[in-house]
């Protein structure tokens, strides 16, 4: 038996509960982990409240991030004693995920913990980090470079919008931070944000063009904010889109993309290719400052991660939340 978060779908209704697991309910898989730390990401919280169709087979442990040390391995690239990192591929929405203490993986979906990186940090980082460093490269890839302007990063309080207003800051980008709470802007600034609006302002049925402001623009908020930033963004520049956080709608016009050339680029992290993830992991492992860590995340026990998931959809969360699972 091992501990973990446990979301079940029957008769009683949806539930998730931290219990005593047998461990017959893992997975196949070729490499059995001790789990060290997982984390809290938007998905996670949706399976966990149940509030979106993340889980997909029931019973489910969720947690689509996991830092944890080989305990065997029947594959040749991983042995006993290997820390590895995983990000996804339908980790806790198919395949029973990191918010326990032991975890059953297939070798092909972990990469090795970076170097650069401690357990604990690189779950700082987690999937929203990494994807932030994707979309960072996105617009790196369609010629987004600090020159151009401004780049705007919306959700910018969340997991996806820190990391990303600091890896674009790091860089030398201007950063516009979009936000409902712009209590929090010192928080912004100190990730390197040079301004901060509020999201209001793009949250809102727009025009299909108009003033060219952004040269780039990272966005997980999705809706009318992601239709808004694609209308005001200059031409040729590229708007990486991420999440959902607002909508899954998109009430946009072609305009932006056959008048201005705006290029939408789309972020998976999820069935993202082996190199993809270790190009980002390696750009993260250069950019990230140690220090930041203490500014963007927080500690909390697997009892907690419930309540935390409720306040993550309620937008009480500031930043990443990392869940300590063993030592
Ligand atoms: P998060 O930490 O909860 O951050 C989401 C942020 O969005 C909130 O902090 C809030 O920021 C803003 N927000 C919340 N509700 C909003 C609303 N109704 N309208 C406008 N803004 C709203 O979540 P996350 O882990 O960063 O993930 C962010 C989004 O990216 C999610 O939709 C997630 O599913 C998606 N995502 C996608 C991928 C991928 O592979 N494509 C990977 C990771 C995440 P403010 O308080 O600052 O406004």
């Amino acid at each position: 038996m091992f501990n973990g978060l446990l979301i079940e779908k029957d008769d009683q209704g949806y539930r998730a509960e931290v219990k005593a697991i047998d461990e017959s309910l893992l997975p196949e898989g070729d490499v059995s982990v001790k789990v060290l730390y997982s984390t809290v990401n938007y998905k996670d919280a949706l399976a966990i409240t149940g509030k979106g169709p993340v889980v997909r087979q029931f019973p489910m442990i969720p947690g689509i991030d996991l830092v944890g040390v080989v305990e065997q391995s029947d594959s040749d690239k991983f042995t006993q004693g290997d820390h590895v990192l995983l990000n996804g591929f339908g980790v806790g929405e198919v395949h029973c995920g990191g918010l326990a203490t032991k975890a059953r993986l297939k070798s092909e979906w972990l990469i090795p913990l970076p170097a650069a990186f401690t357990p604990r940090q690189a779950m700082s980082i987690g999937t929203a980090g990494y994807t932030a460093m994707l979309s960072v490269i996105a617009l790196e890839k369609n010629g987004v470079t600090p020159d151009k302007g401004e780049v705007l990063v919306t959700g910018a309080n969340g997991g996806v919008g820190s990391f990303a207003i600091a890896i674009l800051a790091k860089l030398g980008y201007k950063v516009v931070a979009s936000t409902g709470r712009v209590d929090q802007s010192a928080y912004l600034e100190k990730l390197g944000a040079t301004e901060v609006i509020d999201r209001h302002t793009l949250s809102e049925p727009g025009r299909p063009l108009a003033r060219e402001r952004w040269a780039g623009a990272i966005d997980s908020v999705g809706s009318h904010t992601l239709a808004n930033i694609c209308a005001s963004t200059q031409y040729g520049g590229t708007v990486a889109a991420c999440g959902l956080a607002q909508g899954m709608d998109f009430p946009s016009s072609v305009m932006p993309f056959i008048l201005r050339g705006v290029t939408l680029a789309g972020i998976d992290s999820v069935m993202r290719p082996l190199e993809d993830r270790l190009e980002a992991w390696q750009r993260l492992a250069e950019i990230i400052e140690p220090e930041m860590f203490d500014d963007i995340s927080k500690e909390i026990s697997l009892d907690e991660v419930i309540n935390t998931a409720d306040d993550l959809i309620a937008g009480k969360v500031r930043g990443r939340v990392v869940v300590k699972l063993a030592k």
